[in-house]
């Protein structure tokens, strides 16, 4: 350390207090990094390494950005996962007595950008705090920029269960935690397995419940807790007061646009693990990960910012409560009879600016003129929203309504102070409109009155010299000046005094330009400072009605989000479900809302669906791939979920009893791009299932027990069969969709069992696929068909058409005889092995008759292929294969 110089021994003081930061030190134009900084900087950031000397013997690796341009490589920083810190001189330079003091005045992490361009607007951005103790776990989160801030508490035999639930459900960008493991599970490595945030401990004091209770109660300036519902939730408590901590700590300042604490109980939603959030397509689709072609690309037509933030969060936040459900239906419902009004409020809110984040930028103190300007012209909108829905009817919308504050008081400071198109930038003046400041008006008289005087010079000594090209200019260094070009240097008075020397002219001033030219820039000084302390008070002034705003603004959200659900109801032809309690899913004619919206040339085929908790509990669902049994489960899983988001429905009509969690678990193929161990992963998602559903619940099992062998694959699917159906046991309503056929036979045993299928016609041997389900079982699956379909040669159809008819003469499939099979237990008779053992020897043989002399590759895949352990659709995928190698 002695041998560094100053400011090296100065950085690296402040370097040691935020060692897992990259350290913005400001020197000059500049922010510069230093050391490992330096290196990983100038790798992430594409700059040019340097060095500088530092007193030790080797130079200190060095980079650099610009101060003005520092945003964009903080935000890069940001998006790779990095944490800044920005060190910046906190005394005023000519006052410093040898080096200038310089601290971090803030710290930049994923979770607490507030900068508009490293924010996405239809989206939060989170920062989640985790308190974990044997007990239970609390949760917090908080998306910043808008100041709202939720917080829920677990406590249950499995907390990292839900906790993982609710981590996907928000996805933050960043979690700080109490510590690493549950009950020796490494929580950090549970995450990391869904998602990939910025994890990192904080420390330990700020989870302390007494110094989370005094937190919040200051934060909110509030005596008790009772009123956000958090006096009794000492897990939340800590969770929340933790957050408040860290939020302050990276901004170094008062955090008070952090108003909107609110509690949940998870209890409120219906539970959607992370299996179906990503099987069920909500707000992104699961290969891509795209907005487009998820049931939020659907509904989304949404006028606002913080609509589509809303309508994102009640997508993937289904309600469980009848009244708040069928108010949001009844709202909808409402706006979509009303066509005027939904037209008038489009217009509206198309106008209305992000209310939520402007509000806080105003109380964060990062809001310009132009933030202002946007601010009056969305709250200007509000007066014509309330009035637009003055006569309506519904609770919500009269809800909303009166609680919208339309915030003219705001509205008045800003049309009477600030102009139309204000600058960028608050330190250069041209903010504040003429006739607001009595001071301000002098001093632009005086400025406007001087360069006026000076304009009219030109032309004065123009006449005076006789000079025609005598021009009046203004540099940064000389100020005004008079310049006369060398071919008139000879017409020049004699009071002129020289200044520049120019290649082909010469510039002068005179002592009276010189007078005016004081005075103008004089008060252009003072302007630019009072409109600066101008815009600051206003800014103050509007301050107190932010929480105001922010409130208002969330009203704004819902409604804009309803009127969203207006608007694809009369889109696209959806009805208004009724919600029934006795657990009944009665839906006619029902449709997919994606699959729909994808199709161009096709019509989607409507389909009834009938679930309850007595006769129609359990629907198998058989028929060939591609016939649409998948298509067909999802539109009843998102009908009931749209349903309970308060959403109108694709179908004619729909009942819909309310469910407390939807599960799925689809087919094996589908998660084989992911290269994971298809039947583990098949096998812990049926765990799960098996482990969490309850009478309420709606079951959407496509395919269980594909990824192992047949036998196998049956056993266990027909063990669940009989599990869920049982209502001793489960009960839940359920869809299955299967190509064990031996399963429909359970329908004669099973109480609450019934087969569905989905209709195929066979025409000249080509399969057509109807889309529409019927009772009863299929008899055929049809894999062949569809192979061709698919674009298989002719020649391995044919091939296969004729080793299909082989087997099945010679009754080489094997057969189960279903009276051995016990309830509960599912067992094989030695001898019924041997049997079948013979029969695969057989098969095999019969394998040999194929041998296409031209190329050998095939023969050994073909060779390799246990048809008698094949599905449908592995036939199908090994065909493709086999096309392949032609
Ligand atoms: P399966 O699960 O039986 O293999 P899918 O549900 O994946 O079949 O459906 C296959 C394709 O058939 C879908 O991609 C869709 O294009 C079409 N399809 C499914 N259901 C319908 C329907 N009801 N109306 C029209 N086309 C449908």
């Amino acid at each position: 350390m002695g041998k560094l110089t100053p400011m090296m021994r100065q950085y690296l003081d402040i370097k040691n207090k935020y060692k897992d930061c990259i350290l913005f030190f400001r020197l000059g134009d500049f922010y510069e990094m230093f050391f490992e900084d330096a290196k990983t900087a100038s790798r992430e950031l594409e700059i040019t390494l340097t060095g500088k000397s530092c007193g030790l013997e080797e130079k200190a690796a060095m980079c650099g950005v610009p101060f003005h341009s520092a945003q964009n490589y903080i935000a890069k920083l940001i998006e790779k996962g990095y944490k800044v810190a920005i060190a910046e001189q906190v005394e005023d330079a000519s006052k410093a007595k040898g080096l200038v003091k310089r601290d971090v005045v803030k710290v930049v992490t994923p979770g607490t950008v507030m900068d508009a361009e490293l924010l996405k607007d239809n989206e939060n951005n989170y920062i989640m705090s985790i308190y974990v103790d044997e007990g239970g776990i609390g949760i917090a989160y908080s998306d910043i920029s808008t100041g709202r801030l939720n917080s829920t508490q677990i406590i249950d035999d499995n907390p990292l269960g839900a906790l993982i639930d609710e981590i996907v459900k928000t996805k933050p960008r960043e979690i700080i935690i109490n510590k690493n493991t549950h009950n020796g599970i490494n929580i950090e490595l549970e995450i990391g397995k869904i998602i990939s945030p910025y994890i990192s401990l904080f420390d330990g004091w700020a989870y302390d419940l007494e110094y989370g209770q005094n937190k919040i109660l200051k934060q909110l300036n509030i005596l008790s807790l009772d009123g956000i519902g958090l006096s009794d939730k000492n897990y939340s408590i800590c969770a929340v007061g933790s957050l408040l901590e860290y939020i302050e700590t990276t901004q170094k300042s008062s955090i008070s646009f952090i108003q909107n604490i609110r509690f949940y109980y998870l209890d409120n939603y219906m539970v959607l693990d992370k299996f179906t959030r990503r099987n069920l397509e909500l707000a992104e689709t699961m290969r891509e990960k795209s907005k487009k072609g998820s049931l939020l690309w659907v509904l989304d037509k949404t006028n606002t910012a913080m609509g589509a933030r809303q309508i994102k969060k009640w997508v993937e936040e289904p309600l469980k409560n009848a009244d708040e459900i069928q108010g949001r239906l009844d709202g909808v419902e409402e706006l979509k009879n009303n066509f005027l009004v939904m037209e008038e409020l489009k217009d509206y809110l198309k106008s209305v600016y992000d209310l939520e984040r402007l509000a806080v930028r105003i109380s964060y103190g990062n809001a310009n003129g132009r933030d202002m300007t946007a601010l009056k012209t969305s709250l200007e909108q509000l007066p014509n929203i309330k009035n637009t829905i003055s006569n309506m009817e519904s609770s919500k919308i009269k809800e909303i309504r009166e609680r919208i504050d339309t915030s003219q008081e705001v509205t008045e400071i800003i049309e009477n102070a600030i102009v139309e198109n204000p600058p960028v930038t608050i330190k250069e003046g041209g903010i504040i409109k003429d006739g607001y400041n009595e001071e301000l008006d002098e001093l632009r008289y005086i400025s406007r009155g001087g360069k006026e005087w000076i304009s009219n010079l030109e032309n004065m000594e123009k006449e005076k010299t006789g000079i025609k090209s005598l021009k009046i200019g203004f540099n940064k260094v000389f100020g005004y000046y008079i310049e006369v070009t060398k071919s008139n240097l000879s017409l020049v008075p004699e009071d002129y005094i020289r200044k520049q020397t120019l290649a082909n002219a010469e510039r002068y001033i005179t002592p009276e330009l010189k007078e005016v030219e004081a005075k103008v820039l004089g008060a252009q000084d003072k302007i630019v400072e009072l409109e600066y302390d101008i815009f600051l008070s206003l800014r103050e002034k509007i301050k107190e009605h932010s929480l105001q705003i922010q409130k208002t603004a969330s009203e704004i959200a819902q409604l804009d989000a309803l009127l969203s659900f207006a608007h694809i109801s009369n889109e696209y032809n959806y009805v208004k479900p009724e919600i029934n309690f006795e657990g009944k899913i009665h839906i006619e004619n029902g449709r997919h809302p994606v699959v729909e919206r994808m199709m161009t040339d096709e019509i989607f085929v409507g389909n009834d669906t009938l679930l309850n908790k007595d006769e129609n509990r359990f629907s198998i669902i058989t028929g060939p791939n591609m016939a649409g049994k998948s298509t067909y489960m999802r539109q009843v899983a998102l009908i009931t979920l749209m349903s309970q988001i308060g959403c109108f429905v694709p179908a004619d009509r729909a009942n819909i009893g309310i469910v407390d969690r939807i599960f799925t678990r689809v087919g094996a193929s589908d998660d084989l791009a992911q290269g994971q161990s298809t039947f583990m992963v098949e096998m812990s998602e049926l765990a799960n299932i098996l482990n969490n559903a309850t009478k309420d619940s709606l079951i959407i099992l496509d395919e269980i027990g594909r990824g192992t062998s047949t036998y196998d694959g049956l056993s266990i699917a027909w063990a669940v069969v009989e599990h869920i159906s049982n209502i001793k046991n489960i009960g839940a309503k359920t869809l299955f969709a299967t190509h064990y056929h031996e399963l429909t036979d359970l329908e004669d045993t099973l109480d609450g069992v019934k087969n569905y299928c989905i209709d195929v016609k066979e025409n000249d041997g080509n399969v057509v696929f109807l889309h529409k389900i019927i009772k009863g079982s299929a008899d055929q699956s049809y894999g062949i068909e569809v192979a061709k379909l698919a674009g298989v040669k002719n020649d391995v159809i044919d091939r296969a058409k004729g080793i299909l008819e082989k087997l099945e003469s010679d009754h080489v499939k094997p057969t189960i005889d279903y009276d051995e099979v016990k309830e509960d237990k599912v067992e094989y008779k030695e001898e019924k092995i041997q049997e079948v053992e013979k029969e695969i020897a057989v098969c095999e043989q019969q394998l040999d008759f194929f041998v296409p002399s031209e190329d050998s590759k095939i023969v050994e895949e073909l060779r390799k292929i246990n048809i008698l352990e094949m599905t449908p659709m592995d036939a199908m995928n090994e065909l493709y294969k086999l096309k392949k190698l032609i």
